[in-house]
């Protein structure tokens, strides 16, 4: 998931570090899977080995979100069918690795909010979620872990759990946002 504010997460304003901060931006995001890849619409498998390879993936992951200027990462949108993603929602905060994550209850009144995606640049669409939920899953050394999420938070890992299932924004939204969403998608035609 991309920030609907990217503000939020800029250091200072300093130009210099400004353009690097666009550089490695870009850089990260041609590490992640983009629309049309058919490897976003694959369910990923549980893990069942807990390694320090599992360890160093999430970590990549955490690193890869952080430059991308992300919130949430699922390791399906870097080509890899684990049911893994990392998110964060404080630039102040330690990225969280969630393994086989699972929501095991949800609730609040419903929120409608725009969701952008690393694998839908330039989309921006209104999705309905639970304003809060109980997700529940493993750290990356097995120990069971349990999140209490509103907000921000429970939006963000509902979208991670999503493209876990082969699941993105644009099955979530309504119909008229998923056809500008998708016209914004289509190649653009190159006279090169
Ligand atoms: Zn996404």
């Amino acid at each position: 998931m991309s920030e609907t504010s990217e503000e939020h997460f800029e250091d200072d304003d300093d130009d210099e570090l400004d353009a690097d901060v666009v550089i490695r931006r870009q850089l990260a995001i041609a590490q992640v899977r983009q629309w049309g890849d058919p490897v976003l619409r694959l369910r990923a498998h549980e893990v069942d080995t807990f390694d320090d390879e599992l360890a160093r993936l999430a970590e990549k992951m955490g690193e890869l979100m952080h430059n991308a200027r992300g919130i949430g990462l699922a390791a399906t949108q870097i080509g890899i069918l684990r049911r893994l993603f990392v998110f964060q929602t404080r630039d102040d905060e330690e990225p969280i690795a969630v393994i086989n994550p699972v929501i095991a209850e949800s609730g609040g009144a419903p929120e409608t909010d725009d969701e952008g995606c690393l694998s839908l640049q330039g989309v921006l669409v209104p999705v309905e979620r639970p304003s809060r939920v109980t997700l529940v899953g493993q750290d990356v050394t097995g120990q069971p872990l349990e999140l209490k999420l509103e907000g921000l938070g429970a939006r963000v890992v509902q979208h991670e759990l999503d493209h876990l299932n082969g699941v993105l924004i644009i099955d979530r939204t309504d119909r008229e946002s998923r056809r500008e969403a998708l016209k914004a998608l289509r190649p653009k035609p190159s006279l090169a």
